[in-house]
């Protein structure tokens, strides 16, 4: 409802980048910290941090180790369906009518050392307006940021009176393919409406609403 924002990229080490995005949000005059300046942030508020060793797992050095030998940049999406454990978004609306998103992830696997992705620009992979949707992406950032997907999607809830659907529609289905981008995102509208649209052959998702059971999909 506020607009606020708070995001980090280029960080290590730190437990948990979403809460570190939350305090850039809460306790900074600013909206994106990266590098060391965040790590230092982190420092400085006594948020918790690992030993590099501690992120490191046995699945991701393996996708790692492939991905350098095939000189290839992947995506977790392209990846086989039991090694998606990547990027994790998602996106609320609370009984005031107030949403929120958040996005959390370690970028594609081999990627340039200093490539920073789609999710923590805000509009770009991560967006919330309470005047039309929260939306948290994954996928191929660097088409997510030409795109500006998740703002593209609220805009046109904003300003063309789209409901969520189609703008998602739009948005993944074919602006997204047009530029060549896969990928796919979450979103709740103002409505409490959700959609789950995506351009790949799966996307791991799950969803709630007040009263229902929760449900989850993955093709
Ligand atoms: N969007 C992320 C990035 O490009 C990756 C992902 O969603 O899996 O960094």
């Amino acid at each position: 409802h506020s607009l606020k924002a708070g995001a980090v990229s280029a960080v290590s080490g730190v437990r948990h980048p979403i809460l570190l995005s939350k305090k850039v949000l809460e306790n900074s005059p600013h909206v994106f910290l990266s590098g060391k300046g965040a790590i230092d942030f982190a420092k400085h508020l006594g948020m918790e941090f690992q030993p590099m060793k501690w992120f490191i797992t046995k699945q991701r050095k393996k996708q790692l180790i492939e991905a350098k030998a095939r000189q290839s940049v992947l995506l977790d999406h392209s990846e086989k369906q039991t090694d998606k454990f990547g990027t994790v978004g998602a996106v609320a609306r609370d009984k005031m009518g107030h949403l929120a998103a958040a996005t959390s992830t370690g970028g594609m696997t081999n990627k340039q050392y200093g490539r920073i992705g789609d999710s923590p620009i805000i509009g770009a992979g991560t967006y919330a307006n309470d005047q039309s949707c929260a939306v948290s992406c994954t996928g191929h950032g660097e088409y997510f940021i030409r795109g500006v997907v998740a703002y593209d999607v609220s805009c046109l809830m904003e300003y063309k009176n789209m409901d969520l659907a189609s703008a998602c529609k739009l948005v993944v289905h074919d602006k997204l393919v047009k530029l060549g981008g896969k990928g796919g995102l979450i979103a709740v509208g103002k409505d409490g409406s959700i959609a789950l649209p995506f351009n790949t052959k799966g996307m791991y998702r799950a969803w709630v609403k007040e009263g229902e059971s929760p449900q989850v999909a993955i093709d």
